[in-house]
């Protein structure tokens, strides 16, 4: 997507570890227009895929998310990150360790939103080495929801999520895909394409 990759080299910047610090428009700032498009986009990507769900993990996966679902007319669900792994019972939870905190947190849905034979759609902003994609595939396996696909604004391409993603057989858009970052620039795998 031209228009996210053109925002990213004007205002993403690349901190140390391999972490693209995009916090005017999508991680703490919130550019709506262009969340606009990056909802179309995926909408328009997964048109013909049944979702009847989308979920996400709170916070950064919820603006492309609501975006998304409102193009697509279905609900957005955000799993919860919370300390306590008591008072489970009306849960569905499992353990992600954060890339960019490099810390363990608990994510969970309430079972009242995640149905069995939901049809979801799982949006998040990045895609790394995949462990929150994970988190949510084990909440959906254990809801008995149908996975139909993962739409990732941001997706590094060098890292090990992508292989995760399609060693479960599921489809992966990525709205923009980092090939590297050589000292500040970042690459895109369009580069290779145009
Ligand atoms: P993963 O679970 O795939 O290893 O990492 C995905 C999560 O870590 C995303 O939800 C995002 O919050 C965070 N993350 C991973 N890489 C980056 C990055 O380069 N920049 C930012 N801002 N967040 C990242």
């Amino acid at each position: 997507m031209r228009e996210l990759e053109e925002r990213i080299l004007k205002d993403g910047r690349v901190l140390p570890g391999e972490v693209l610090k995009v916090d005017n428009f999508l991680n703490h700032q919130v550019d709506p227009d262009l969340m606009f498009s990056i909802g179309t986009e995926f909408a328009h990507l997964f048109r013909d895929a049944g979702v009847t769900k989308i979920l996400t993990v709170e916070s950064s996966g919820i603006a492309p998310a609501v975006m998304t679902g409102l193009a697509l007319h279905v609900p957005v669900v955000f799993a919860r990150k919370h300390k306590s792994v008591t008072l489970i019972d009306d849960l569905f939870t499992a353990e992600v360790y954060s890339y960019t905190k490099k810390t363990s947190n608990h994510i969970s849905i309430a079972k009242k939103f995640l149905d069995a034979g939901d049809k979801v759609l799982l949006i998040d902003d990045f895609l790394a080495n995949g462990q929150a994609v994970q988190g949510l595939f084990e909440i959906c396996d254990q809801a008995k929801a149908d996975v139909m696909g993962v739409g990732i604004v941001i997706e590094k391409v060098f890292q090990t999520g992508h292989q995760l993603v399609k060693d479960r057989g599921v489809r992966l858009e990525s709205l923009a895909q980092i090939t590297s970052f050589d000292d500040d620039r970042v690459h895109f795998a369009s580069e290779q394409t145009d």
